[in-house]
């Protein structure tokens, strides 16, 4: 059972009314991975990260996520899975604390683990000092990875991470990416979607999408091979220019 990937879907597609968005794709995910997921402004990813969340059902196609079934299954996947949205998900006027009691509680967690947790996570990020901080006060970088270690409280075997790092400097990115890290070699599988390209060669293996298909996947050593370049970044940018969509 283990053995089994922990997401794999088969010819996944989401239509809004006459537009395919998410255009049959077909990937898997072993466990333990920390899979990018590539593509332009609007090629699809959201889309097609939400339908893998239990967000939205697919329009048609097939799969499972942590052995549940995509086309039916949503409302157990939201409960299994960790996922942090593009749109920031902690509350501004909560404390640091009190945003984890709060996820810890909707998780289902007993009170004296979250606390337990909340502790090694204090810890974890340097940030024991700021339990009582509003997190509308914290950087835009420390709230980032204060929002993962909030996706993964309650331990999932896979964690969404929908471009966390945005707009954030350098040396915080490489922080989260140690989290990030962190929470693979303890178990979890990462599927994390990105602009930075430098971020694509921290990642196992890749996919790229353009216009809502998958037009490369593999290890970023395999792709850059197969499209003789010298970076993710020639590789992202010569399929880019293939993309009819403009956003
Ligand atoms: P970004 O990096 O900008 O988030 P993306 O790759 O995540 O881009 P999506 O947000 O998945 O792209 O959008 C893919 C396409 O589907 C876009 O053309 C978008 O306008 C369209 N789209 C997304 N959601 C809807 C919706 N609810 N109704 C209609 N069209 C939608």
């Amino acid at each position: 059972m283990d053995n089994d990937p922990i997401l794999s879907v088969r010819e996944l597609t989401k239509c809004f009314g006459g537009f395919t968005a998410v255009d049959r794709i077909t990937f898997s995910v072993a466990r333990g991975e920390i899979f990018g997921f590539l593509g332009a402004n609007g090629a699809g990813k959201t889309t097609a990260m939400r339908m893998l969340c239990g967000l939205s059902y697919p329009t048609s196609g097939s799969g499972t996520v942590a052995g549940l079934d995509v086309m039916t299954q949503g409302e157990q996947i939201k409960r299994r899975i960790g996922y942090m949205s593009q749109r920031f998900s902690l509350y501004d006027d909560l404390t640091v604390l009190e945003n984890i009691r709060l996820y810890g509680g909707i998780y289902g967690l007993r009170r004296r683990e979250i606390l337990r947790r909340a502790v090694g996570i204090l810890r974890r990020l340097d940030f024991r000092g700021e339990a009582r901080t509003l997190v509308g006060r914290l950087p835009l970088g420390w709230k980032q990875k204060l929002a993962f270690s909030v996706a993964t409280l309650h331990r999932p075997e896979i964690v969404f991470l929908d471009e966390p790092t945005g707009g954030v400097d350098p040396v915080t990115r490489r922080q989260f990416w140690e989290l990030i890290y962190e929470a693979a070699a303890g178990g979890t599988t990462v599927f994390v979607t990105t602009h930075y390209m430098d971020e694509a060669e921290y990642c196992t293996r890749v996919s790229i999408m353009v216009d809502g298909r998958i037009r490369a996947l593999g290890a970023p050593a395999e792709l850059k091979r197969q499209f003789a370049a010298g970076s993710m970044d020639e590789v992202f940018r010569s399929l880019a220019r293939t993309a009819q969509r403009t956003e």
